[in-house]
């Protein structure tokens, strides 16, 4: 009887394990996807990576996510120079998230479209801090998966991405249209993707989320004058970041808020 706990405990461990080391690779790829994209230059085929200041073709000692930054100390092997956080940054939130998804949701449909919705937001929110794009097509292609990976679950599941996609593109186009500036069309396509992805109820919640967290940290950079109105914002990261709280916190809001929702079969299909 002990034993039997013993191995399953054992079993939930490596899983977790397992999962952080899948996010870290993920991460570390959809890093370096994001940030060839932004920089126009192609991210398939022979290009290695090489380090941003040296140049130096870096070899697979150096590649291990998450690892190689801590044992070379954040520096380059050859020239010394400090790397870029923000590889080091993208892969830890990329294993940290998924691993926590995999506990959230165990092997399921749930969980391979939650990971398409924290990995596809993730290279979204890179480009949009990089150079403040965010690519239709990468915006696009999330919702066009979701709704794919909703086809065997049946037409009612379609219908929710669908309209799911619809609500988070048209909130963010009203917003667009009633105050010439601050949202752009790159997020209200984000929220095209995500909403396509999630279903409606969890894209009207991403919304909220995702305003909750921009404002709670915009605002008081606002107010102690660090931000000026005019200075151009980021918005995609702060939508993403409320569709990943969504993807935990949904079903509880969903059940509580039920009455005014109409009754959900669950998460993901509805
Ligand atoms: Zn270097």
């Amino acid at each position: 009887m002990e034993l039997a706990a013993t191995s399953s405990q054992i079993q939930s461990i490596i899983s977790i394990i397992f999962s952080l080391s899948a996010g870290a690779c993920a991460g570390s790829f959809i890093n370096a996807t994001a940030m060839r994209t932004a920089a126009d230059k192609k991210w398939w085929g022979g290009e290695r990576s090489s380090c941003d200041k040296c140049g130096v073709i870096l070899r697979a000692p150096d590649l291990v996510p998450i690892l190689s930054f801590i044992f070379l100390r954040g520096k380059c092997r050859y020239c010394k120079e400090p790397i870029s956080r923000r590889h080091f940054a993208a892969e830890i939130i990329s294993a940290v998230g998924t691993a926590a998804l995999y506990v959230r949701w165990g092997l399921s449909p749930a969980l391979a479209l939650s990971l398409a919705v924290f990995w596809f937001s993730l290279f979204n929110s890179l480009t949009d801090i990089e150079i403040g794009y965010i690519y239709d097509v990468w915006a696009v292609a999330l919702g066009a998966l979701g709704i794919l990976m909703r086809i065997p679950a049946g037409v009612p599941a379609i219908l929710d991405g669908v309209i799911g996609g619809a609500v988070g593109f048209c909130f963010i186009a009203l917003i667009i249209l009633v105050s010439r500036g601050g949202m752009g069309w790159g997020d209200a396509m984000l929220m095209l993707g995500i909403g396509g992805a999630v279903g409606w109820r969890y894209s009207a919640l991403s919304l909220y989320f995702g305003f909750m967290v921009g404002g709670v940290i915009v605002l008081p950079l606002m107010l102690m004058k660090k931000l000026k109105r005019k200075d151009a914002i980021p918005l995609g990261p702060f939508l993403a970041a409320g569709s990943v709280i969504v993807l935990f916190l949904g079903n509880a809001l969903v059940r509580r808020f039920g009455y005014f929702l109409g009754s959900s079969p669950g998460w993901p299909w509805g």
